[in-house]
């Protein structure tokens, strides 16, 4: 694998977990519920249900530039 900024050979891979990112529609979709009694009772278990993803890096060790790796 070749770094795509400085095509230097020298690359690290690292996996890492993080929080999934939450979309705007998502939001929107959470207000409505909110208003709604009947939303909470739909929203919390969501709200308290964590969501992550394990994505892989690569990270150049000559020029520190770091790509995501798509499975
Ligand atoms: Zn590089």
């Amino acid at each position: 694998m070749n770094c795509p900024k400085c095509k230097s050979e020298n690359v690290s891979i690292s996996t890492v977990t993080e929080n999934k990112k939450v979309g705007c529609e998502t939001i929107i979709l959470y207000i409505l519920l909110a208003i709604t009694i009947l939303g909470w009772l739909v929203l919390i278990p969501i709200l308290l249900r964590k969501k992550t993803e394990t994505k892989t890096y690569a990270v150049c060790q000559n020029c520190g530039h770091r790509w995501e790796i798509k499975h």
